[in-house]
Parts: structure tokens; sequence; C-alpha cells
């Protein structure tokens, strides 16, 4: 679905991304891990097209997305959650739903999917008409991605989910993110809690500066010597 080939990337004098090879396939939850600055969100960034690589190769299914636009890949079903929330804080909950079907195509599934969203998230009906801005954290996580669901993404980026969440919460979010998966969205998951996404992941990759260094199954990274040392504490 998703083929990302010697993806290089600065930003103006400093390389973040050295000759990234990705791949996501349909149906799978895909996760890339590593510490603070390794270029997770970068390659996020790339794919939505909100940064522009200098060099490699970009493609969904059958379409260079190195020629495209931000909008225009939204149109194509990619859809990206941003880190850090970035609701409309001056809007009620069910506005900033609303506001996720702004491309043309979702607007006739708007009122289905804000059910599905108030059925995934349950917090979210009963503060339906809350501000977003006065939600907890943990809520606001919640309302950014069922925000993001309102487009109908074929390829779901969401960009460190779990930051910044109580335990609980972060696994209740995990728990989410594979019945979206199994609802039929594609996941992209870019994660600093390394445990719990390669439980949930189909694939994963570890990157290191910029470059992937590892990547496997979750099972098989979760096993990994050198994941397990730098990762997880092990
Ligand atoms: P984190 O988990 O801390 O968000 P990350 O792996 O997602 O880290 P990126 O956000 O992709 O890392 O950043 C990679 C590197 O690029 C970092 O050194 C960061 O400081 C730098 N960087 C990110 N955005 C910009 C920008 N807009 N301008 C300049 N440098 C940037």
């Amino acid at each position: 679905m998703l083929r990302i080939e010697k993806l290089n990337f600065a930003y103006g004098d400093l390389k973040v991304l050295w000759d990234v090879d990705l791949e996501v396939r349909q149906g799978e939850i895909v996760t890339v891990v590593g510490a603070n600055g390794a270029g997770k969100s970068t390659i996020l960034k790339n794919v939505s097209r909100l940064v522009r690589a200098s060099s490699g190769s970009l493609r969904f299914n059958d379409v260079d997305l190195l020629r495209m636009a931000s909008h225009e890949v939204v149109g194509l079903g990619i859809v990206q959650v941003p880190e850090g929330r970035r609701i409309f804080p001056e809007m009620t909950v069910l506005e900033n739903l609303r506001m996720g079907s702004f491309v043309k195509a979702t607007r006739k599934d708007r009122e289905r999917n804000v059910e599905r969203a108030f059925t995934l998230f349950p917090r979210l009906k009963e503060r339906e008409k809350q501000l977003g801005g006065t939600m907890s954290g943990g809520e606001q996580q919640m309302l950014a991605i069922a925000r993001g669901l309102m487009g109908n993404p074929k390829l779901l980026l969401l960009d460190e989910p779990s930051l910044g969440l109580s335990p609980l919460l972060v696994k209740n979010i995990f728990e989410i993110i594979k019945e979206i998966n199994r609802q039929g969205t594609t996941i992209l998951l870019v994660e600093q809690n390394v445990y719990q996404s390669l439980h949930v992941s189909s694939r994963a990759y570890v990157l290191e500066t910029g470059r992937v260094v590892l990547s496997g199954t979750g099972a098989e990274l979760l096993a990994n010597a050198h994941v397990k040392k730098a990762f997880l504490g092990m």
C-alpha cells in the first residue's frame, strides 16, 4: 500500500533521514520506534507531504506521492493525526468531529462516522457539547484520533498517540488502535512506547539517528536483544 524507498530528508543543513526503506501493506499496523529526535515524525510528515523529501521514492498504491501536495494526499485516503493533539479548543467535541470530514467525498458519511467515533470513544459521546480546549489531555488525544477517522482514512498516520497519557489510558488507546485496524483501516504508527506498540504491530522498524537499523514482526523485535537493551530496559 505504502512503499518508501531510499528516502532522504534534511531540515536545511540538518540531515534527518538517511536512505529510509519502509513498507506498509494493506491491513497492517506498522510501527516506527526510536528515541527522541530519531526522525520518526519526519517520516510521517513526508508521507502526508507536510515536508518534502530531497531524494528517494514514496508511493501509495500506484501513485507517486512525491509529486503531490498535502491536500491531494488527504484525497487519496491518507490522514495524519498530528502529535500534540491540535484539536480546535473553542469548538465543541461534536464540532471538532464534523471538521474532520472537510473533504467533500466524506461528507455524506459524516453522521455515520460521528456515530462510529462515539462507539469507539464513549467518553466523547458523554462530552459532545463540551469545548475541546477544556477536555483532559487523554480526551483531547481521543478526539484527535476520532477526528482523523472522520476522513474515512485508508491509511491512518498516528504520531505518538500515547504521549503524556496515564498507564490506564495508554492501554486503552492501544486497544482502540487495534479495533480501528480490525475495522479495516491500515495504520502507520510512530511511538516511543516501544513495548505497547510492538505488541499491537504486524511489523515494525527501529529508527536510529535517521537510519532504519532493524525491522521485523512485532514479536521478533520484542525478542530482539538490541531492542530489549535500548528500549525495554532489560
Ligand atoms: P520525537 O519523538 O522527539 O518527536 P522524532 O523521532 O519524531 O522525535 P523528528 O521530530 O522527526 O524526530 O525530528 C528529527 C530531527 O529533526 C530532530 O533533531 C529535530 O530537532 C529536527 N527537526 C524537526 N523538525 C524540525 C524543523 N521544523 N526544523 C528544523 N529541525 C527540525
